[in-house]
């Protein structure tokens, strides 16, 4: 099968297209035959050599994937047959024609989307629920204040938070995903490169800020953050794009407001509940060939939404 591999951790240039055998499914697992596949920001890492897979998993990179069912290895249980069409969250090796992938991270394809928009929901999708249901317990008519709104994740959280009755407002940094994040559900939006987003929320909310933040940038936007936080707010952190260390008087200035701060790490959860409802955003789809475009593209920021790999074109 063709598989992308980074023989030296670099830049884009670095990633190759090669020959290499077809995994095997080992017991529990079923062989996927993938149609399409996704970029996250981790990938990026992972080729500069900054995050590694974890011990007995796949060193090619690639974190989701939509496809159908190819075999199934020894020890299945589920009902899974040849053809099935479905999508998984991946350890690893998702950049490439076959991947294994034990039976429980298996999803079924809605049957209203294409493979490439299959490919985009995984990661985004799970890490959002999991980031307003089961860390921040979103409830209804609460505002929830969505940093990066126009990001894969932040695309997924603003539709969720609308579905679960609560109003998403975002920070983006240009007037096109400002636009599409309201074409999406956000009640209002503000170019953080332009603005003081936390004079936006206070304003937005008159003077009571936002109940819960998702928060991808960290040490940039604390001030901000804590700032436009409502009393008792729940304030979860989930990637520090904008930096990881703190100057000033954090914890005075969150006890203020009695405000929790959170954290949170993907693991697999079930998104059975929401899948009828999403509406994956795709910014652009590549080919495996022109993988190192892809990750230029992510590099510079440029997505509104998900960067989608076409492993067999549709
Ligand atoms: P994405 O679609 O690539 O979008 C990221 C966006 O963040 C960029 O397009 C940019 O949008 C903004 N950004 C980038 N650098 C920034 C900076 N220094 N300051 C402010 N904004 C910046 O990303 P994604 O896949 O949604 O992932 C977003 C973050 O969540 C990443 O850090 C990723 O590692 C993390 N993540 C965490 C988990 C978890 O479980 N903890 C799971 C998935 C992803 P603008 O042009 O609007 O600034």
């Amino acid at each position: 099968m063709q598989a992308v591999y980074v023989d030296m951790p670099g830049g884009p240039e670095s990633l190759l297209l090669r020959n290499i055998p077809r995994p095997q499914p080992r017991n529990g697992q079923v062989l996927i035959k993938v149609h399409a596949t996704a970029l996250n920001r981790a990938d990026l890492l992972q080729r500069r050599g900054l995050y590694p897979p974890p011990p007995g998993e796949s060193d090619i990179i690639g974190l989701e994937v939509a496809g159908t069912v190819d075999t199934l290895g020894l020890g299945v249980k589920s009902s899974w047959k040849p053809d099935d069409r479905v999508m998984a969250l991946l350890c690893g090796g998702g950049y490439a024609e076959y991947v294994a992938v034990p039976e429980e991270l298996l999803m079924p394809v809605p049957p209203n989307l294409t493979f490439c928009q299959a490919a985009a929901v995984p990661e985004a999708w799970l890490t959002a629920f999991q980031l307003l249901v089961l860390v921040a317990q979103v409830k209804e008519g609460e505002v929830v204040l969505v940093h990066a709104g126009a990001s894969g994740v932040g695309t997924a959280a603003v539709q969720l938070v609308r579905l679960f009755g609560a109003v998403p407002i975002i920070t983006a940094g240009s007037p096109e995903k400002l636009k599409m994040a309201e074409e999406l559900g956000a009640a209002a939006g503000f170019n953080y490169k332009e603005e003081s987003f936390a004079q936006g929320v206070c304003d937005f909310t008159g003077g009571k800020g936002a109940n819960i933040i998702l928060d991808c940038i960290g040490g940039r936007n604390w001030e901000q953050n804590v700032s436009c936080l409502a009393t008792d707010g729940r304030w979860v952190l989930y990637g520090t794009l904008g930096g990881r260390t703190v100057e000033g008087d954090l914890f005075g200035r969150l006890l203020s407001k009695r405000g929790h701060l959170l954290s949170s790490l993907l693991r697999s959860r079930n998104l059975q509940l929401v899948l009828p409802h999403l509406l994956p955003v795709i910014d652009s789809t590549f080919t495996l060939g022109d993988i190192a475009e892809a990750h230029r593209h992510m590099e510079a920021n440029k997505n509104t939404g998900k960067i989608v790999i076409n492993v067999i074109p549709q």
